[in-house]
């Protein structure tokens, strides 16, 4: 069956050892994104057959990454799904019955050799590897009778079965973003399938007999699974599964912002930008690494910023919506090349979208801000806040750069900057603050188109300096000389509050010596 005939599956397979890396989700979404547009199924895998790494609270933080990010999920754990259970540690009847597959077939060995004698043989042999070089020198059902490897068992002998690779063969992978990849079967080693210890297989069998009953279609992963893949391809084959094995797209590193080597934790906390999308309490260290959400992100600027990163439409297009990004993804326009971790464009998108939120919705955002800013948001009504949010979202990359931003909407000043004071408070300034004070008095339409024209006639018919006496209206109602359009702000404010701040200001700011 060809691949563009078949219904298009993928899963995302991660393993609950920690919180979600920001790459990992950039996985999530591509896999999102090929199986939505190609009408197909997305799958969440949770691969938890490595019992050692096993991490608390790693596998709701998964859902809740995908969730916070709108990365759907058609089976899984949660949602259920024909091919269940989408948890591999309920699956061992399944992998147990496989092993005893390869086992019959004789494409799969039992291996009694404990960690001392492996060690024991490293010593004794420069870059030993459990091959076919070597494994007739080992404690395995290879090399000794049947009775005693039965035996072995019965007595409760711990061991594991290994794959059986025969060497001289060309291996090829054949990747949908690089191309065809040929190795030596040679260079493999006879890898750990399955251990009795714990009943539980590892990784590679796992992983390749869930995707061939799960029927996923294309294997969309991080390029650190590369390596894997010529053992994958020799286990589709050495279970006859050849011609339904999956197509391989192995996605581009995620590199350091200034590209020399992959992204890690260390360079967020460097340069000060976080590698998970939620924050995460380490359940043993108590340590805590902050996430996209809690930092302040949109979730969709983050799902743009990492589509982008490996990808690309085809054009210079950088904002799209999930709608769009489905439409426009392909595998052909993915790179093979690492995509620099440029975490300033990450801000850019999310001031880009903090822009074309309506403003009722960034007040909503807002709101809890404020309230832990120390500024009562009840205080306030809906259209009030929304107002003042709209006025200067054009100056934030995050939601929280309001509360420093606005703040003057909310609280009237407290002190008035220095430098300010001291450029535009001449001692003729309180009484001419005082005439304007009776200017605003005798106006009743507060609104900006009303009464700018005034203030401004007043100003010229005085032959006063028009920047002089702007800035020092503006220092005494926003306690700075910045901020969006004056008339603007009065007209938020009202004729009441206006008024208290400029007599506040009168009384309050010392004139410059
Ligand atoms: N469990 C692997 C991981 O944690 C899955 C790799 C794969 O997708 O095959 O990434």
């Amino acid at each position: 069956m060809s691949q563009t005939e078949r219904e298009v599956r993928v899963r995302f397979a991660p393993s609950p050892t920690g919180p979600l890396h920001i790459g990992g989700v950039r996985t999530a979404l591509y896999n999102y994104l090929f199986a939505r547009q190609h009408g197909g199924k997305m799958i969440l895998r949770i691969e938890d057959t490595d019992s050692q790494r096993f991490v608390p609270g790693a596998e709701d933080y998964i859902n809740e990454a995908l969730a916070w990010l709108g990365i759907g999920i058609d089976e899984g754990v949660r949602e259920g799904g024909p091919y269940g259970p989408y948890k591999q540690s309920e699956r061992r009847d399944i992998y147990r019955e496989h092993v005893k597959m390869l086992l019959d077939a004789g494409k799969a060995y039992i291996a009694f050799d404990t960690p001392e004698e492996l060690d024991a043989k490293r010593a004794e042999i420069p870059n030993f590897q459990y091959d076919a070089s070597t494994r007739m020198a080992m404690r395995n059902s290879l090399t000794m009778p049947k009775e005693e490897v039965d035996k072995l068992i019965a007595d409760g002998e711990k061991y594991v079965v290994r794959f059986r690779i025969d060497p001289g063969r060309d291996v090829a992978v054949d990747d949908l973003i690089r191309g065809r990849v040929t190795i030596k079967s040679d260079i493999l080693d006879d890898k750990v399938l399955y251990k009795s210890a714990d009943d539980l297989p590892t990784y590679h069998l796992a992983n390749i007999v869930d995707d061939h009953l799960m029927k996923v279609s294309h294997v969309i992963r991080g390029e650190e699974w590369l390596p894997s893949a010529p053992l994958h391809v020799l286990l589709y084959e050495a279970f006859g599964w050849a011609d339904t094995a999956p197509a391989f797209v192995h996605l581009p590193l995620l590199l350091k912002p200034d590209g020399k080597g992959k992204l890690s934790k260390r360079d967020g906390d460097r340069l000060g930008f976080p590698v998970f999308p939620l924050e995460w309490h380490d359940p043993k260290s108590g340590d805590i690494s902050s996430g996209y959400r809690e930092s302040g992100y949109l979730p969709h600027a983050v799902v743009n910023f990492l589509a982008l990163l490996g990808w690309n439409p085809g054009d210079d297009t950088e904002i799209m919506t999930m709608q769009e990004l489905i439409d426009k993804f392909s595998l052909d326009h993915c790179s093979k090349a690492g995509a620099k971790f440029a975490f300033e464009k990450g801000k850019w998108f999310n001031h880009t979208y903090l822009q074309m939120l309506p403003d009722e919705e960034l007040a909503a955002l807002f709101k809890p801000v404020m309230d832990a800013e120390g500024i009562d948001s009840s205080a306030f009504s809906d259209e009030y806040i929304a107002k003042a949010a709209g006025m200067l979202k054009s100056r934030i990359n995050f939601v929280r750069d309001l509360a420093e931003q606005a703040r003057f909407f909310f609280v009237a000043p407290e002190s008035y900057d220095a430098k300010a004071v001291k450029k535009r408070w001449s001692a003729e300034m309180p009484a001419i603050m005082g005439e304007l004070c009776e200017v605003l008095e005798s106006q009743d339409d507060f609104s900006c188109a009303a009464l700018e024209p005034v203030v401004l006639k007043w100003i010229e018919d005085k032959g006063y300096h028009l920047g002089n006496v702007m800035n020092a209206f503006r220092l005494t109602v926003v306690g700075e000389c910045k901020g969006p359009h004056m008339f603007d702000i009065t007209e938020l404010l009202g004729k009441e509050e206006t008024l208290r701040r400029i007599r506040a200001g009168i009384e309050r700011i010392q004139p410059a010596e």
